[in-house]
């Protein structure tokens, strides 16, 4: 693999996706520098996190955590702009193993049952042609050694009525938008609910409703924590 992948290389360089430096061989997406200036959270699982008070009083967790910090201008931007407006796929699939990896290191007992992506509106995913929350769950499945359940959930889509609804009316009905698909394979088992970004925790609740009625228990897991 190394071979082909020098050889490769020679032809045509990858990039860092932040810096723009080639990379080598053993570097994947981001080059060294910027892996180790990444805006890590650092926290983990840990209790009272900032993106656990997010979802405080509103979704019942195991725990919540976050991989990376977005700042405005700042390197997270960079890179949700190149996996979701450039289509590149695979970084968030490499950030995903890269989360999963650092917190198999510092949190070896962590284990849940199952992964489930927060399913993309499909306008959107037609669009971007992939639900990027998905291949950073599948980033994570893979190291994790956790099964992916990306079809447990699934968004309604826009009916015309709705689409001729009020904005304020539409923003009501985000919270019944999602449905579980797989009840039996959800019961009572401890499930990682995966999105892109955590804003103001909206979407993850409304998402997180449904699962909660089949006795599941929840950890949240998120590429990004904006910072309100
Ligand atoms: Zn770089």
């Amino acid at each position: 693999m190394t071979i082909w992948t020098d050889v490769l290389d020679l032809f045509y360089p990858r990039l860092c996706m932040v810096c723009s430096r080639t990379l080598v061989t053993s570097e994947a997406h981001i080059c060294t520098f910027c892996y180790d200036e990444l805006p890590r959270t650092g926290f983990n699982f840990q209790k009272e996190n900032p993106t656990e008070k997010i979802l405080w009083g509103r979704v019942p967790m195991e725990g919540a955590g976050s991989f990376l910090f977005f700042n405005k201008n700042g390197m997270t931007q960079q890179l949700l702009h190149h996996i979701k407006y450039r289509g590149r796929k695979e970084l968030a699939e490499g950030l995903g193993r890269m989360y999963a990896r650092e917190l198999k290191h510092d949190l070896p007992d962590f284990k849940p049952d199952l992964i489930i992506p927060v399913p993309l509106h499909r306008r959107k995913e037609n669009r971007r042609g992939y639900n990027q929350s998905l291949s950073f769950a599948e980033g994570l499945s893979e190291v994790l050694g956790v099964p992916l359940l990306p079809k447990a959930i699934k968004r309604r889509t826009h009916t015309a009525t709705q689409t001729r609804k009020s904005r304020y009316l539409r923003w009501e009905n985000v919270e019944n938008v999602f449905t579980v698909e797989q009840p039996e394979a959800l019961q009572g088992r401890h499930v990682a609910v995966v999105d892109d970004v955590i804003t103001t925790g909206a979407t993850l609740e409304a998402c997180c409703k449904p699962l909660l009625e089949h006795d599941v228990r929840i950890t949240i897991m998120t590429l990004a924590l904006a910072r309100g």
